[in-house]
């Protein structure tokens, strides 16, 4: 396998957060946990490795999100933006680097790449009809349509991709579509885009992709891809790629550089600028003088691109970003692109707008002490070949039976008996073959197994050897009994013993990239630092007579009640889920003078029939007071012509009249429309005068 070990440096990068809302758990379990783990390994073995990241900030759900909460999308991104990075930080995410699209530096470097995509004449520029929404009055970008997938018929599904079965849609072909903006069915109008011509990258992209190919070179070893990433990538493959627009209609993203004939109003499509963010970011890192260069890191042939992401991502990452890296020329292409699946919690799939998921801001600010529990489950749950679970109760089980009882308590009774027997010091050792021979059957496969695990992205695998080494060492400890054969023999006692702090060292080593914190506590206890990834498999790692440090629990016992409320707060904020999601949102400001044009009067419904061949509309008789007048109303699926007459309503009087199936409605009686989208009243107090004015 040339895979590995010939890279000089790596580029290793964990999906763009989308800075819209909080990280969950499954978003950790999927990428950012397995990088991390991935990088720290590499920086253990001494590699040149840069780990980049960054909040993705543009694309229409921040706007939408924005409009419902009333604030500018600057805001959403800074909230979430700052949110990720503490969160981050404090479950010891080891990034570089954790960057935004927002920046000046990532808009330039992205308009860079558009431009000379554009002067090279990659692009098509293509007129089309896109959805637009009348009332709202502007163009629906993907994430602003939503409707039936073609594919799996989720109803959920929005226009640029479908995230129950992931495949990546056209809004034009999703059924019954709905504006998340008024929630009613978009009208399709012309506009112009740039599109990438993906058909045209077909050949190259499978030559790479499925022979490891790449401009008459080798590049990477396919089989070193997952098979569900590769799976993906080969049905989209064989089912053959369409161009695919690249800009959008939109306000908030990175503009298209404004030369550009045609340019006005329009924004990259966010999944051009966002992959480029790992690009700027590395560049902002050499500005910030902690590398020399960032070209070396995207453009040496002997720098390794790796990419961890989602399920949800693998397009991006092996199709598109390949497609514009190529077009752009002189950069590297991924050697791999390790994509996982989904992670559930607690029997249903975590849902941020169901409220059911455990934040990575709630673990990472409540539990501080804990985050190493947190990642050991995660990582032993995380979704590598299909999706997986987190239940609190297996968080318990591994926590206690794995961590505390194995773990923990191998490396707690080293350091008491040294305590005990040897003054706190490392005991000493003689020549005791068989003695030392057991030792090394511990640790010494660890260093091969655990090594090759984590080049083929096995992490729960490597978890199983760290977890063996633990329990290998308990049982060795157990078999020579050090405490009774001190009574007899002690030179042998503090040689089993030495052995012990040994496999105590080892793994300390091993544990580094998956816990972090407690193989710090291991090394403070041991009194040495600095020990190196080849350092395992070592007996001779901690010296005969050196003080030991401070005795620390490595781990704590999580008790019943800890679960029980756990669940119990799952359950509550289920129960809590916040309405706002279903709110629409605000629509445009207007001035006063477009509020003081509107007339509101009091009337009341004196006659009602159904329109023949239209099922939503009643014909109503509306006594206004100074006139008597005919409304056509789409109301007939809520109520009865019987349910209406002699109810007083609200009518706006002086919107222009206009025919529906050939009567004239003169005027619009107003209704709320409750969460659920059923009609109600809005009645005037009792004895109210017809004709009075609502204002
Ligand atoms: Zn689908």
């Amino acid at each position: 396998m040339i895979h590995m070990n010939n890279a000089k440096r790596y580029t290793v990068t964990a999906a763009l957060p989308y800075a819209n809302g909080p990280l969950h758990i499954g978003h950790l379990a999927g990428a950012y946990l397995p990088a991390d783990i991935f990088v720290r390994f590499l920086r253990l073995k001494g590699k040149d490795v840069v780990f980049i990241c960054g909040s993705d900030e543009h694309g229409a759900p921040i706007t939408i999100r924005a409009k419902q909460e009333g604030v500018s999308p600057q805001e959403i991104v800074d909230r979430y933006h700052e949110q990720m990075k503490r969160s981050f930080s404090k479950l010891h995410i080891s990034f570089d680097i954790f960057h935004r699209t927002s920046a000046e530096l990532h808009h330039e470097m992205a308009q860079d790449f558009f431009r000379d995509l554009y002067e090279k004449g990659v692009f098509e520029e293509k007129k089309t009809e896109q959805y637009y929404d009348e009332e709202y009055q502007q163009f629906l970008a993907d994430r602003y349509i939503k409707g039936e997938c073609p594919h799996c018929h989720n109803a959920d599904a929005y226009g640029d991709q479908c995230e129950k079965c992931g495949n990546t849609l056209n809004a034009l072909d999703l059924i019954k579509p709905k504006s998340v903006l008024s929630g009613k069915a978009p009208v399709k109008k012309e506009t112009v885009h740039w599109y990438l011509p993906l058909n045209k990258d077909e050949e190259w992209l499978k030559l790479w992709i499925q022979q490891g190919e790449y401009k008459g070179k080798h590049h990477h070893d396919p089989k070193t891809w997952k098979k569900n990433v590769m799976g993906q990538v080969g049905s989209w493959l064989s089912d053959g790629l369409q161009a695919r627009a690249i800009t959008r209609d939109l306000e908030w993203g990175v503009d298209v550089p404004a030369e550009i004939p045609g340019s006005a109003n329009k924004k990259l499509y966010v999944w051009l600028d966002a992959p480029i963010g790992y690009i700027s970011a590395t560049k902002q890192l050499a500005l910030d003088g902690k590398i020399d260069s960032w070209e070396k890191y995207w453009q040496d042939e002997d720098a390794h691109l790796i990419h961890f992401i989602g399920k949800d991502n693998i397009v991006f990452h092996t199709i598109i970003f390949p497609s514009i890296l190529n077009a752009k020329g002189n950069y590297n292409l991924p050697v791999n692109v390790p994509g996982n699946e989904f992670m559930n919690l607690e029997g249903d799939k975590i849902s941020t707008s169901k409220n059911w998921a455990i934040w990575a801001h709630e673990i990472a600010e409540a539990y501080p002490d804990k985050i190493d529990e947190f990642r050991y489950v995660l990582c032993a749950n995380i979704p590598e070949t299909k999706d997986s679970e987190f239940t609190w109760s297996d968080f318990q089980t591994r926590v206690n039976s794995e961590l505390v009882a194995a773990f923990g308590n191998f490396v707690n009774r080293i350091m008491v008996l040294n305590k005990k027997y040897f003054d706190g010091k490392v005991s000493s050792c003689k020549a005791y073959p068989a003695i030392e021979a057991d030792a090394l059957s511990v640790v010494a496969e660890a260093k091969e197994q655990m090594t090759k695990c984590i080049e083929q992205y096995k992490f729960r695998e490597a978890l199983d050897v760290l977890m063996t080494v633990a329990r290998d060492g308990n049982k060795f400890l157990t078999n020579y009994e050090p405490w009774k054969r001190i009574k007899t023999d002690e030179e042998e006692a503090q040689t089993v013993l030495f052995y012990c702090t040994q496999i105590v060292a080892n793994l300390g080593i091993l544990t580094q990239p998956f816990m972090p914190q407690a193989a710090e506590k291991i090394f403070s206890m041991l009194n040495c630092k600095d020990l190196k990834w080849d350092d395992v498999g070592r007996l001779d790692l901690v010296q005969s007579g050196k003080e030991l440090g401070e005795t620390k629990l490595l781990f704590e016992k999580i008790d019943d009640d800890f679960v029980s409320a756990q669940l119990a707060k799952l359950e509550e904020s289920k129960k809590n889920t916040s309405k706002s999601i279903n709110y629409k949102p605000v629509k445009d400001e207007i001035q006063f003078e477009d509020f003081s044009k509107i007339d509101i009067r009091i009337g009341t419904i004196t006659a009602a029939e159904k329109v023949e061949k239209a099922d939503r509309l009643l014909a109503l008789t509306v006594d206004l007071g100074f006139e008597v007048r005919t409304i056509v109303s789409g109301i007939a699926e809520h109520f009865s012509p019987e349910e209406v007459v002699g109810k007083q309503v609200q009518v706006l009087v002086n919107l222009a009249p206009r025919k529906m199936r050939g009567i004239e409605s003169q005027g619009m009686i107003l209704f709320a429309e409750d969460l659920e989208g059923k009609l109600h009243f809005v009645s005037p107090p009792a004895g109210m005068d017809n004709g009075s004015e609502v204002a």
